[in-house]
C-alpha cells in the first residue's frame, strides 16, 4: 500500500510497514497513525508535541502513568545484574521468587503457587489447560467444558480468545473453538426483564449458568472463567449477590472459578482486587497489566492448593509439567513488577483511589447522568464507563455501524484527552491510579466538549 503523501516520513513508514492490532488496515492506511513519541505522569505526548492525558492508561495497564523513574532503575539495575535466565527444570532467581512471595501474600483468597506467564492471553490459556491437567489428573478426563460469558474478555490467543465473548474476536478466525461456552452477560440496564430486581436479576444469571451445566452435563464442564467487572466488553458491572450466587452453582457441579484479575487487579476497582469488591472465590487467579504498570510484559496465575495439589501429583508421574514459556519469570520483567508492588504499598495506593475514585464516580454522574446521550454511567474506583444511547428512556444503543463511541472518543482525542470506545459506545475510564483530582477535572472538560461536538455531528444527521 502507498501510503498518502500528507502523512509525515513517520506516519508514512508506519502505513508503509507496521499491520496493526485491532485495527481497520485500510482505514489505517489512508489516515495514518497517532504517533506517541514521550510520556510525563498522566501524559502523552505525540510527535508533534501534542499532549494528551491517556484516560484508559494505555489498555487499563499503564497504573503509575508514563515517567517513572524508579521502574526505570529497577530494569536497568537487573539487566546489569542477571538480563535472563529461565525457570525451567526447577531454574530459579530472586525476583521471580521475591515477587511469587509478594503475590501470595496479596492474594484476596489463600494461594499455593504462582506460574509465570507474558501476557493476560498466555495467562488464561495457561489457566485453561491447568485445569484440563487437573481433570486428567483426577481421571476426570470428560470433564473439560470451559465457560466464558457473553461479553467477558479474556484474550486473543486460540483457547483465551475462544473464552471471550465478543463477536469481533470470533468472525472471520472461526472461533470459538470446541467445548467453549459462554453464560448470560450480567447487566442489569440492558438485560433486567421489566420489574425484575437486581437480586432477582442475580438469581436468574446464576440459574441459567445452572441450566448450561445441566444441559451440557455436569460431568464435562471444568470451569467457569469470570473477570469481576467486565472490562473491555463495556465495563459490565454485575448485580449485587452475583457472585455467591454464582459460586453455590459451581460448587454444586464441581466447576472451578477463575477469576480473570487482568484489568481488575491492583486497586483498579479500589480494593486490591476485583474479586474482593465484588465477592469472588477463585480457584485460580489471573492477573497482568498493572502487575509491572505494563512496563514490561508479564502475567500470572495463581493456584490454590485444591488445584495444585493433584497437577502436581500428575506432574510427578510424567517427569515434567509440560507447560511453560521462554520468558516465564523473566528476572527483568520480575523485577519491575516487584518495584511495581513495593510502590502501590508506599505511595498507599488503596487510599489514593479511595479518594480520587469516588470523585471520579460522583463527578461522572454529576456531569453525565442527565445528559441526553448517555444511558448509564456505572463503574467503582478508578474504572468506570458511560454508555451513550439513542433512546434514554427504551435504553436502546445507537446503530453500531454508526460509531458513536469511536466517533466521540475521537472528538476527547481531539480535546487532548485518549479514551476508548468499548462496544455497545460505552466510554471507558480506567486512568493511570495516580491521577489526581485537578487531572480527573481536566478529563471530564474534555469528555463534556467531545459530547457536545457529537452532539452537533448526530443532529446534523437527524437525530433529535
Ligand atoms: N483478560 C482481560 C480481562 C483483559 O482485559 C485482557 C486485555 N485487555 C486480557 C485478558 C488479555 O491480555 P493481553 O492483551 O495482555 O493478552
Amino acid at each position: 500500500m502507498t501510503p498518502p503523501a500528507r502523512l509525515n516520513s513517520l506516519a508514512a513508514r508506519d502505513v508503509a510497514a507496521v499491520f496493526h492490532p485491532y485495527t481497520d488496515q485500510i482505514a489505517h492506511a489512508e489516515n495514518g497513525p497517532v504517533v506517541i513519541s514521550r510520556g510525563n505522569g498522566v501524559r502523552v505526548l505525540d510527535d508533534a508535541g501534542k499532549s494528551y492525558i491517556d484516560v484508559v492508561a494505555g489498555l487499563w495497564c499503564a497504573a503509575l502513568g508514563f515517567s517513572n523513574e524508579r521502574l526505570v532503575e529497577a530494569a536497568t539495575r537487573q539487566m546489569r545484574a542477571l538480563p535472563f535466565y529461565h525457570a525451567f527444570g526447577s531454574k530459579s532467581h530472586e525476583p521471580m521468587i521475591e515477587l511469587s512471595e509478594m503475590l501470595l501474600a496479596r492474594a484476596p483468597v489463600p494461594m499455593s503457587k504462582v506460574f509465570f506467564a507474558n501476557s493476560g492471553s498466555e495467562a488464561n490459556d495457561s489457566a485453561i489447560k491447568m485445569v484440563w491437567y487437573y481433570n486428567n489428573a483426577r481421571g476426570l478426563h470428560e470433564k473439560k467444558k470451559i465457560i466464558g460469558r457473553i461479553k467477558g474478555y479474556h484474550g486473543i490467543t486460540l483457547a483465551s480468545a475462544s473464552l471471550t465473548g465478543l463477536p469481533y474476536n470470533h468472525k472471520s478466525f472461526d472461533l470459538p473453538l470446541p467445548g467453549f461456552l459462554h453464560t448470560m452477560t450480567p447487566h442489569f440496564y440492558h438485560g433486567a426483564l421489566p420489574g425484575e430486581t437486581e437480586a432477582e436479576f442475580a438469581t436468574r444469571c446464576a440459574d441459567e449458568l445452572e441450566k448450561l451445566i445441566l444441559a451440557e452435563g455436569p460431568e464435562t464442564v471444568a470451569a467457569l472463567f469470570a473477570e469481576p467487572i467486565m472490562g473491555a466488553g463495556g465495563v459490565l458491572i454485575p448485580p449485587a449477590g452475583y457472585f455467591p450466587k454464582i459460586k453455590a452453582v459451581l460448587d454444586k457441579y464441581d466447576v472451578l472459578l477463575v477469576a480473570d484479575e487482568v484489568i481488575c487487579g491492583f486497586g483498579r476497582t479500589g480494593q486490591y482486587w476485583g474479586s474482593q469488591t465484588m465477592a469472588v472465590q477463585p480457584d485460580i487467579l489471573t492477573c497482568a497489566k498493572a502487575l509491572s504498570a505494563a512496563y514490561l510484559p508479564i502475567s500470572a496465575v495463581m493456584v490454590n492448593d485444591r488445584v495444585f495439589g493433584p497437577i502436581a501429583e500428575e506432574t510427578h508421574k510424567l517427569g515434567t509439567f509440560g507447560h511453560g514459556f521462554t520468558y516465564s519469570g523473566h528476572p527483568v520483567a520480575a523485577a519491575v513488577a516487584v518495584e511495581t508492588l513495593k510502590i502501590y504499598d508506599e505511595m498507599n495506593m488503596l487510599d489514593h483511589v479511595g479518594d480520587v475514585g469516588p470523585y471520579m464516580q460522583s463527578e461522572l454522574r454529576r456531569r453525565f447522568t442527565d445528559h441526553p446521550l448517555v444511558g448509564e454511567v456505572r463503574g467503582t474506583g478508578l474504572i468506570a464507563a458511560i454508555e451513550l444511547v439513542e433512546d434514554k428512556a427504551e435504553h436502546r444503543n445507537f446503530d453500531a455501524g454508526r460509531k458513536v463511541g469511536a466517533r466521540t472518543a475521537k472528538h476527547m482525542e481531539n480535546l487532548g484527552v485518549i479514551g476508548r470506545a468499548l462496544p455497545g459506545d460505552g466510554l471507558a475510564f480506567s486512568p493511570p491510579l495516580i491521577i489526581t483530582k485537578s487531572e480527573i477535572d481536566e478529563v471530564l472538560d474534555g469528555v463534556e466538549k467531545a459530547l457536545a461536538a457529537i452532539t452537533v455531528d448526530l443532529r446534523a444527521e437527524g437525530f433529535s
